[in-house]
């Protein structure tokens, strides 16, 4: 359904669902993980996430966990603790054929924003 890879594409995975929403997340770690304003993520329900080669697995904080390429560094996904059942892909990492996306629904940790950066007027959501 859908498929993507890190920028050097050592990491390599596809999905056998459509994602269910995509949000993005202002808040710290994504600023700093993905060094940019913002990390757009792609949720599938994580049975439906195959990876082909496993990613490096980056234990944030005591709530999540991360995953990048040990090669190019590219972000590749978070996952909660308390919501095994849901992978969020980063976004940015998807092929561009997928046509299933969703537009985002939600602007979330806007409390941890990046104050130089101006949320657009898209219609999604607004989460502190
Ligand atoms: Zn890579
Ligand atoms: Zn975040």
């Amino acid at each position: 359904m859908a498929s993507g890879s890190c920028a050097c594409k050592y990491i390599q995975y596809k999905t056998s669902k459509s994602p269910t929403r995509l949000v993005n997340c202002h808040c710290i770690e994504c600023r700093k993980q993905s060094g940019a304003p913002y990390l757009s993520f792609v949720h599938f329900p994580t049975s439906s996430v195959n990876w082909e080669t496993d990613p490096t697995v980056w234990k944030s904080s005591d709530k999540a966990s991360r995953t990048f390429c040990p090669r190019c560094g590219s972000v590749l996904s978070m996952n909660l603790d308390n919501e095994p059942d849901t992978t969020a892909i980063a976004a940015g990492t998807l092929d561009d054929d997928n046509s299933s996306i969703p537009t985002p629904s939600a602007h979330i940790f806007l409390a941890e924003k990046a104050s130089w950066f101006q949320v657009p007027d898209d219609g999604a959501e607004r989460w502190e």
